[in-house]
């Protein structure tokens, strides 16, 4: 590991004065940050720790909705009784990730900013664009199994590894950030990778999140599904996150994220658009569950996650609309 030099800040001011730098790390709970310091892909010249910041409540909003601080820890979050009664499918999402161990000391910041599971990003012997911009990408022809077949580009076909994240994508979680007036969307907040997948969110160095906001409720049901190899502690093939509201036998509303897909958490707009206003039934699931992922172009290696996707859609429509 390349030596660095540590400073914990006591105030969000001390954290961002330090960190106004491409070389200046933030540390929140260190689980992916440290592993790719040990592992020579991060090499920070300082960190800042942010642990001591007051960052992490969890409050009420005037609008109704709830602002979770930075630096509240996944399993506090998935615990809250608030989160879990009004926003199911977030506690549902926290709970699918990792281990007890990790969500204990992981952070929402953290969650966010993790980066890739993609081996040859790991693998400091092969060519990585998101690595080494410029490189190249050696899972375009590799093994590429678990990687993106939505919005991916020749460059990267990287997928962003949280569950958490999908399910902030379909409540229409923004994303606060300090010094800046206005909140970023969730599904504004991560790029697709295009020409330059290094560039993985709208976060410029040295920008602090703050808090993640979550609108009121909405009425209607919620669910979040995950496929993985193993029944615990993996990352999803595919995941997804939907809540659906019925009145009358009809869609009033439908918000569809998916995860394992993409290099972001993936809306389906698509899909929720065909489902609005219509009566439920099973024709409308299938045709709705195969829009969501509409234009995927799979690799090698992953062309069943179309459709284990479109199944596992399937499945949480008719979850949350029986
Ligand atoms: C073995 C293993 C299995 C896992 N399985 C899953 C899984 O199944 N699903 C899943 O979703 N996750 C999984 N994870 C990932 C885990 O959820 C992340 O490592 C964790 O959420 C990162 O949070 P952290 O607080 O430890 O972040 P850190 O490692 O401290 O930081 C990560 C990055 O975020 C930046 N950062 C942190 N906070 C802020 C902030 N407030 N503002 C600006 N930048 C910030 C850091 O500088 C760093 O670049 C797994 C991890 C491991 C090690």
């Amino acid at each position: 590991m390349r030596p660095f030099s540590y400073t914990s800040a006591t105030s969000t001011a001390e954290a961002i004065g330090l960190a106004a730098s491409e070389q200046v790390r933030f540390l929140a709970g260190g689980t992916n940050l440290v592993d790719l310091m040990r592992a020579g892909i991060e090499e920070p010249e300082h960190v800042v720790d942010i642990t001591r910041l007051p960052l992490d409540g969890v409050e009420e909003l005037p609008d109704g909705g709830l602002r979770i601080g930075a630096l509240a820890r996944n399993t506090r979050v998935a615990g809250d009784a608030r989160v879990r009664r009004r926003y199911p499918m977030l506690a549902q999402a926290i709970m699918n990730g990792a281990s007890p161990q990790l969500r204990n000391r992981a952070t929402v910041g953290g969650n966010i900013l993790q980066r890739t599971r993609c081996g040859y990003f790991y693998d400091r012997a092969a060519a990585c664009n998101k690595r080494v911009p410029g490189a190249g990408c050696d899972a375009l022809e590799g093994f590429n199994r678990m990687h993106a077949v939505l919005g991916a580009s020749d460059s990267c076909i990287a997928v962003h590894p949280s569950d958490m994240c999908v399910a902030l994508a379909a409540l229409d979680a923004t994303v606060n950030i300090a010094g800046r007036d206005a909140a970023v969307p969730l599904t504004d907040f991560h790029r697709l990778p295009g020409d330059s997948p290094h560039v993985e969110t709208v976060l410029a160095p040295g920008e602090l999140i703050t808090s993640i906001d979550l609108p009121a409720a909405r009425p209607g049901r919620s669910v979040y599904l995950k496929v993985r190899d193993r029944a615990t502690y993996a990352f999803a093939l595919v995941s997804t996150a939907v809540q659906v509201h019925v009145e009358n036998g009809r869609v009033a509303g439908a918000r569809i994220a998916l995860g394992g897909v993409a290099h972001k958490p993936w809306r389906a707009h698509e899909a929720e658009e065909l489902l609005r206003g219509e009566a439920v039934d099973d024709d409308l699931l299938r045709r709705a569950a195969e829009r969501s992922v509409a234009g995927a172009r799979p690799r090698a290696h992953n062309a069943f996650k179309p459709e284990l996707a479109t199944r596992l859609v399937r499945r949480a429509l008719e979850e949350t609309t029986s």
